[in-house]
């Protein structure tokens, strides 16, 4: 990926601050998805390094993994999946559950996610790692159910909170973009 569509995202990225809660710099990617160029040159350059693996299955986290997963799985010609929050998802499901900074949340994978392809090979995007729980969680769902993550992609990377590199232990892990601190949960 070029330095200057890096620069334009960092850029097209609007930080809002004490969003949802005191003390939280938000990431909100809505200014970058709304510019129709940019949000198709991310794309492409996302379809260019995934074209050259044999992937089956994309699967976003809810919600914004969903806009860049689903335009990626188009773009590549493969089965998209969704990791939704508890109770969204109609037929049988996977669940995992973990702990946030208060309590926890689980979320939940349709247990024929992956069309009975043994080994499924899968790419898990999402819009942002913190923390990483949210992606291990996702993970273990992905195994659970079947498949196999070749890599987890994720636009943005907050480094202090260490999720990335703990992420690393389990699965390849390709992030875009570094940002400052802050964990929106
Ligand atoms: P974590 O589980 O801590 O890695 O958090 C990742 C999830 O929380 C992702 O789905 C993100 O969209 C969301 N998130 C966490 N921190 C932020 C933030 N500063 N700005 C926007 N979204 C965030």
């Amino acid at each position: 990926m070029s330095e200057k569509l890096k620069k334009d995202l960092n850029s097209a990225i609007r930080e809002i601050p004490d969003y949802p809660k005191s003390g939280i710099l938000f990431k909100d990617i809505t200014t970058l998805i709304n510019d129709g160029a940019l949000f198709a040159a991310l794309i492409e350059a996302l379809k260019e390094r995934y074209n050259r693996m044999q992937i089956d299955f994309i699967v976003g986290i809810e919600s914004r993994g969903f806009i860049f997963g689903a335009a990626l799985a188009y773009a590549l010609g493969v089965g998209f999946v969704p990791i939704r929050k508890k109770g969204k998802l109609p037929f049988s499901t996977a669940k995992e559950s973990y702990s946030l900074e208060y309590g926890f949340d689980t979320i939940e994978i349709h247990t024929d996610a992956f069309r009975e392809i043994p080994n499924a090979q899968v790419i898990l995007i999402d819009d942002l790692i913190a923390t990483g729980g949210t992606a291990q969680a996702a993970l273990k769902l992905i195994e659970r159910v079947g498949g196999r993550c070749v890599e987890a992609c994720f636009l943005l990377d907050i480094p202090q909170a260490g999720g990335a590199e703990r992420l690393r232990e389990f699965v390849g892990v390709f992030t875009i973009l570094d940002v400052g601190v802050g964990n929106g949960h």
